[in-house]
């Protein structure tokens, strides 16, 4: 919110990939439409996963929960990456203080082909927080209920006042990352690749 803030600042126009993996809370809809209202962005792209690749690899929805390395390649990194190719470079929201791999985060990054801009690298939760009340930005209605980092419904749960913003996302998992940032593909996905290839030579 606090990046959209400053971007449609300058030109509201921006292109934005909204990324919608078809496992998202209703409530993150509604707020990407309420955003997308009250800062008068104009450039909004809706990214998917490829109905066929959902078909061939997680026809029953429910590959989250067996492989979640392979969910996240199928719903996220496949479509954004294809999303992101016609850019020369992208602009994250990302902070440092979030912790786990961000933690040493630059603010621009020489990432597999592309150039990654992180102007928000430095700040702090206050900083972000600080913008969004000083400008009565709104907020994503789940903050309210302990989700302090939202991502799929089936993944996120909100956390305590003594964990880590992130400790809601895959918890009880080694996984921190969806792989959009980091697009090393674990080796559990090999079999989706696969099939995802099949599927779309057929
Ligand atoms: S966050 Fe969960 S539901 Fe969303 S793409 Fe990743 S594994 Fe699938």
């Amino acid at each position: 919110m606090a990046l959209l803030a400053l971007a449609a600042e300058i030109d509201p126009s921006v292109p934005v990939l909204f990324l919608d993996t078809g496992k998202l809370f209703p409530e993150t809809l509604a707020y990407r439409d309420q955003i997308v209202a009250h800062l008068g962005l104009t450039g909004v792209r809706i990214v998917q996963p490829d109905i066929l690749d959902v078909a061939a690899v997680d026809s029953t929805g429910d590959l989250w929960s067996r492989q979640a390395g392979a969910c996240c390649y199928l719903r996220k990194v496949v479509p954004l990456v294809q999303a992101v190719t016609p850019f020369g470079a992208w602009v994250t929201g990302r902070k440092r203080y979030q912790g786990d791999g961000r933690s040493a985060l630059a603010p621009i990054e020489a990432s597999d082909g592309w150039v990654k801009i992180n102007p928000l690298a430095s700040w702090t939760k206050q900083d972000v927080f600080g913008l969004i009340a000083k400008r009565n930005l709104p907020k994503h209605p789940l903050l309210a209920k302990g989700y302090l980092s939202i991502g799929c419904q089936p993944c996120t749960r909100p956390v305590t006042a003594l964990e880590d913003e992130r400790d809601g996302r895959w918890a009880g998992q080694d996984k921190t990352e969806c792989g959009i940032h980091t697009l090393e593909p674990p080796a559990v996905i090999a079999e989706s690749e696969r099939e995802i290839a099949l599927t779309r030579d057929a």
